[in-house]
């Protein structure tokens, strides 16, 4: 067995009627990183269990990355913290950029999470009640159990990082949302796998631009993030499909 595995727990859009939204499970030497964390998450894993055949339940999984505070990439956070919290007594080891920690409690979690109450009285909660926090610094690179791990900027409508993470001395590269961008496949391209999204609008890379990228390249791609309507039997880059377990 491979030493630095992904699960693929989604692989489709916001708007998805057929798919889970896009999220990464990434396991190495028994540690679990998620790559973000989508609606009723516990269900994600549990279709993902069911179709990789993987035991894989959320008290496993404590590390959390959040690549842009987009719904469909952390609507689940607010239910997985609570768990942590009610169900576990832990809290949630969150990584993520400085602009996005700046935002994910006061404009994304705060308002439903600031206050409990225990049946006689209310408690007021802080961020640090639910969870630890690792900064994912632009240009350095963050070490959380066996991955190492570089961000770069991605062309989205909100700050947003793309991902390049080491373990094992095998490279994944992922795009996460943005528009097509050369220098960003250049930050991809030493990556033993390559996950990038497809998607319409200005936000979203459109395939062509991906189909005309070199073969060596594209046969290193699976794509993720692409519209139901996508036509995947056409496709020159073979797309993720969900339940999948992909060797780095
Ligand atoms: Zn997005």
């Amino acid at each position: 067995m491979s030493e630095f595995e992904v699960i693929t727990l989604g692989v489709g859009d916001a708007f998805s009627e057929i798919h889970r939204p896009t999220a990464l499970l990434l396991i190495s030497d028994g540690f679990h990183l998620a790559i973000d964390c989508p609606d009723m998450y516990r269900a994600v894993l549990k279709d993902a269990a069911g179709r990789s055949g993987r035991p894989i339940d959320l008290t496993k999984i404590d590390h959390f990355l959040i690549t842009h505070i987009h719904g469909d990439h952390m609507n689940g956070l607010e239910g997985v913290a609570f768990f942590k919290h009610f169900a576990e007594n832990k809290r949630v080891q969150l990584l993520s950029v400085p602009e996005v920690r700046e935002v994910i409690w006061s404009e994304r979690l705060k308002g439903s999470m600031e206050q409990l109450w225990n049946g006689k009285e209310y408690r007021s909660l802080t961020f640090d009640d639910y969870f630890m926090f690792t900064p994912l610094d632009w240009g350095s690179i963050t070490n959380i159990g066996p991955f190492h791990i570089q961000v770069r900027r991605t062309k989205h409508h909100i700050p947003t990082c793309a991902v390049r993470i080491i373990a094992k001395g095998r490279v994944l590269g992922y795009s996460c949302d943005t528009a097509f961008d050369p220098e960003l496949i250049q930050f991809l391209e030493p990556a033993h796998l390559i996950i990038h999204e497809t998607n319409l609008g200005p936000a979203h890379t459109d395939y062509t631009s991906l189909a005309a990228l070199p073969a060596d390249l594209r046969e290193r791609m699976r794509l993720i993030h692409y519209p139901d309507t996508f036509n995947s039997k056409t496709s020159t880059i073979q797309v993720m499909n969900e339940g999948e377990v992909l060797h780095v």
